[in-house]
């Protein structure tokens, strides 16, 4: 499916993939996949966050039931606590946000997820990013490294 949709013409400079692959065996079927196109990973931005802070991050996520849109209860709460700003409906958390499921998450993630930081450090494509903080200096710091990158090459 990803090997399709990477063939269609907005795709022919190049794609972001967000949140795949999640484990070695789809980093290596990917690679495999893509060397029969004469393609490759060019490189893997792994945003590091400690374990302590992607706690705080999710366990703070709030949703609104009607329209969806997303807050922190600390980074970005509504103006009324448990109101939308933007349609007034009830913000709920998501069974997958309470902290006994972030914690059975991050476990998943330091076991499957975890090696692949090792996978491309050892196919040199690894570039490290500092994911603290707030949004706006973390995405400058990607943009930074990315252009770098594609100075060095
Ligand atoms: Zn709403």
């Amino acid at each position: 499916m990803v090997l399709e949709r990477m063939s269609a013409p907005d795709c022919e400079s190049g794609v972001v993939f967000d949140g795949f692959p999640r484990n070695l065996e789809q980093a290596r079927a990917l690679d495999e996949a893509l060397a029969k196109q004469a393609k490759a990973i060019d490189m893997v931005v792994y945003i590091k966050v400690s374990e302590e802070e992607l706690l705080r991050r999710l366990s703070g996520r709030w949703i609104c039931r009607n329209c969806q849109t997303p807050y922190h209860a600390v980074d970005s709460p509504p103006k009324v606590w448990s109101k939308c700003d933007e349609c007034g409906g009830e913000l709920y958390q998501r069974p997958d946000d309470t902290n006994e499921t972030i914690k059975k998450r991050l476990q998943v993630y330091f076991a499957q997820t975890a090696p692949l930081i090792d996978y491309y450090t050892r196919a040199g494509k690894l570039m490290e990013v500092d994911g603290e903080g707030g949004i706006d200096g973390v995405g400058r710091r990607i943009i930074v490294a990315l252009r770098g990158e594609c100075v060095a090459r």
